[in-house]
């Protein structure tokens, strides 16, 4: 049976309409499902019951079931959630000062190889559904009983190797008579795949861009990041630079800061050199090391070093305060562990 959760507001009227429906019926169900979170269509007392009973035959409503929870001191919930196929995912929920936030896997596995990536170490078997996305949203939000108000595609996979769904989903949880989640509370981050960033430019939705940098010149993101092969930082920095422009937004550059790998001051001067002239800021995150990949963390030293060094070279930055560290550290880890860590 179909999920409900896969249809953008105009889809769903489109499917009503089929039905022979009118349009507003759509908003109806919006309301109970995204408003009132109600995810039974026999409770929706302002719909027919034969139309009740033709939707509950034709769609279903179910949310995804929790197979672990973990819970870190800082408040942040790790959940490994099955799919309808028995596939698991991570999905994370970090609680900040400005609301709750939670990060969603894109993919079932992932094929950009990046190395020092836990979400690598099981390859990509299958893109998910825009209402996989979105059942991540509502069965976190009903476990906790609290509204989540910023989305980042930040988990496990791809987003712009699974564009069309991933889209669908961020117009899903955008909707004003659904969920209601602005734009500026999404964030779609991406190592880098140059279509997407141009096909992002035509969405007309103000979104925040994130961008997998993780180093400032080819010969080490080549090496970090096999992706950078097809798509070497002039092309990137070529297709930041005209998504900038075309959408007056800033974008976010995410750098890893990688024990004697691409965290030398050298690199981040090379890196500012880089990011001259464009209108984006850069993420420094701590690594969150992996066990099986060999990489390690910078010290919190050098990692101000760097920072400092962006800052003297008037490139913006931020660090990247650390959720969950006590929780089975890095993304794709709890998943890996779970499915045996098979196909590296
Ligand atoms: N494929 C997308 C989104 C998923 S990864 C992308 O590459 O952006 C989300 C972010 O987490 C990326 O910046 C990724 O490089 C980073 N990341 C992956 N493993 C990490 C780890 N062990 N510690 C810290 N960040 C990590």
């Amino acid at each position: 049976m179909s999920s409900i959760y896969q249809f953008t507001l105009k889809q769903l009227e489109n499917e009503l309409l089929q039905l022979h429906q009118k349009p507003f019926r759509a908003k109806q169900i919006y309301e109970w499902l995204y408003e009132k979170n109600v995810y039974d269509f026999n409770q929706m007392t302002n719909i027919a019951k034969a139309l009740r009973e033709t939707l509950a035959a034709t769609f279903s409503t179910d949310l995804l079931s929790i197979e672990d929870k973990q819970v870190s001191t800082d408040g942040t919930i790790k959940y490994l959630l099955k799919l309808d196929d028995g596939g698991l995912i991570e999905t994370v929920l970090m609680i900040h000062p400005y609301g709750r936030s939670l990060c969603v896997t894109s993919q079932l596995g992932c094929n950009m190889g990046c190395r020092f990536c836990a979400s690598g170490l099981l390859k990509k078997q299958r893109n998910l559904a825009s209402h996989e996305l979105m059942r991540q949203v509502l069965t976190v939000a009903q476990d906790t009983g609290e509204r989540i108000s910023h989305v980042v595609i930040m988990g496990t996979g791809e987003p712009f190797d699974n564009y069309d769904e991933v889209m669908n989903f961020v117009h899903t949880i955008n909707e004003p008579k659904g969920l209601a989640i602005g734009a500026r509370h999404i964030t779609v981050s991406t190592c880098g795949l140059v279509e997407g960033i141009r096909r992002l430019e035509d969405e007309s939705l103000q979104i925040n861009l994130a961008i997998s940098l993780h180093a400032s010149n080819d010969e080490v993101r080549n090496e970090l990041m096999p992706i950078n092969k097809a798509y070497p930082m002039d092309r990137l920095r070529e297709a930041m630079a005209h998504y900038i422009k075309a959408t007056n937004r800033r974008v976010t550059l995410e750098y890893i800061l990688l024990k004697d790998v691409n965290d030398d001051v050298k690199y981040a001067r090379q890196l500012a050199h880089y990011l001259r002239g464009l209108n984006a800021y850069v993420n420094l995150i701590p690594y969150n090391a992996v066990n099986e990949l060999g990489y390690s963390k910078t010290s919190d030293e050098k990692i101000q070093q760097f920072k400092d060094e962006l800052l003297r070279l008037h490139i913006n930055c931020t660090l990247r305060k650390e959720h969950g560290s006590d929780i089975d550290g890095a993304c794709g880890q709890l998943r890996a562990k779970r499915s045996g860590g098979e196909g590296r």
